[in-house]
């Protein structure tokens, strides 16, 4: 049997590995295992969170709320937006596939940096859109601006701050970009880490009513998978001129946000306090592998994120050492295939962070 034609060009993602799997491969207990290498929480989420999902736990037999009524209100206050400019999805996943959905048709161009999150590229070519990458790895506005006149992409995709080296734009770069932008060609901006870069810096902080309002073109989504330590949650928002999102909903499948989830949500971004201890310790904890990468005579990327990219030398070769990690029981990211002799490295606990960077002394 043949299947559509345009899916021959898709590489199926391939997610991290899970904890079980890697104890199985390497005769390890999963407990000793650190897992550092898909940008979660390392602490999950507040205990409040588990409280809740715990006490709505009888209700499972019940669909969910499609509406999304309680959730998409806190949210339109929190962003100051209004509920009919808000849509959710399982995982901002569904919103980038919605969205690609709705705008572009085969034979479309997909604009994107040249190293940046891996279902862009997926999205655009399951349906039939070519995807068009700059030279540069990381976004460069000049070079985005050059192809976006060449190649009249319907859909260009911003990850701020970007997934996986951790760079970000400054807003005010991004917002004069937009300015040349033709408004019948869909900006998605993908703001999954947005809440570690404002955090660290307010130049990278994105206004979301003021970035819509000014941008009618602009699609704009958040998630709830890692700074609220909620991925196996599956839920991410989108919000927009409600204009674009009557195309999204369109193609939304109904119930496709699951009940506890949104329960979830709704608990996490309660507890304020719990959030802003985790922005704070991740800022600390990344200073200790900026210092100890120095030390070692290697380099990094500045990071807005919750993990942090390592670059070496000659003298290491950074798929040996991923492996030497990973038998070590420490996952992170490899990010040869991406041509760079660097590993990712998520943030993690204190404790965790004394082990990896323990090993790494060992190591490198
Ligand atoms: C993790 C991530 C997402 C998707 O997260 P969901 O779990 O689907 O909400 C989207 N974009 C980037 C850049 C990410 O790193």
């Amino acid at each position: 049997m043949k299947f559509n034609s345009y899916l021959n060009k898709i590489k199926e993602y391939v997610a991290g590995k899970p904890i079980e799997q890697i104890a199985r491969d390497y005769q390890l207990n999963t407990k000793d295992i650190i897992k550092l290498g898909s940008n979660e929480n390392p602490y999950g989420p507040s205990p409040k969170v588990i409280q809740t999902l715990k006490q709505n736990s009888n209700s499972v037999h019940m669909y969910p709320d499609d509406s999304f009524y309680e959730l998409k209100s806190v949210l339109a206050k929190k962003f100051d937006v209004n509920e009919n400019e808000i849509i959710f999805g399982c995982g901002s996943d569904q919103i980038i596939e919605l969205a690609v959905r709705a705008k572009a048709k085969i034979g479309d161009n997909v604009l994107t940096a040249g190293l940046t999150f891996a279902m862009y590229k997926i999205a655009a070519q399951s349906v039939g859109a070519n995807l068009i990458k700059t030279d540069s790895l990381i976004h460069n506005l000049d070079e985005l601006y050059t192809k976006y006149k060449k190649d009249n992409p319907s859909v260009i995709f911003l990850c701020l701050p970007n997934n996986p080296i951790g760079d970000c734009l400054d807003t005010d770069e991004v917002y004069s970009f937009l300015e040349k932008i033709d408004s019948e060609t869909l900006v998605f901006v993908d703001g999954a880490y947005q809440e570690f870069a404002s955090y660290k810096d307010k130049k990278k902080h994105i206004d979301i009513k003021d970035l819509i309002n000014r941008f009618d073109n602009v699609v704009y989504s958040g998630t709830f998978s890692k700074l609220y330590g909620l991925g196996g949650m599956r839920i991410g928002y989108g919000i927009s001129k409600s204009k674009n999102l009557k195309a999204l909903y369109k193609l939304r499948p109904p119930f496709n946000v699951a009940s506890l989830s949104i329960s979830a949500a709704l608990s996490a971004l309660e507890d304020e306090d719990y959030i802003n201890e985790y922005l704070k310790h991740n800022l600390d904890q990344m200073k200790r592998y900026e210092d100890f990468i120095v030390s070692k005579g290697y380099s990094f990327v500045d990071s807005y994120t919750n993990f942090i990219q390592l670059e070496f030398k000659e003298d290491i070769n950074s798929s040996v050492l991923a492996s030497e990690l990973m038998k070590r029981g420490i996952i992170i990211r490899d990010m040869s295939s991406y041509g760079i002799n660097g590993i990712r490295i998520t943030i993690g606990t204190s404790l965790q962070n004394d082990i990896v960077l323990k090993n790494l002394d060992e190591l490198l």
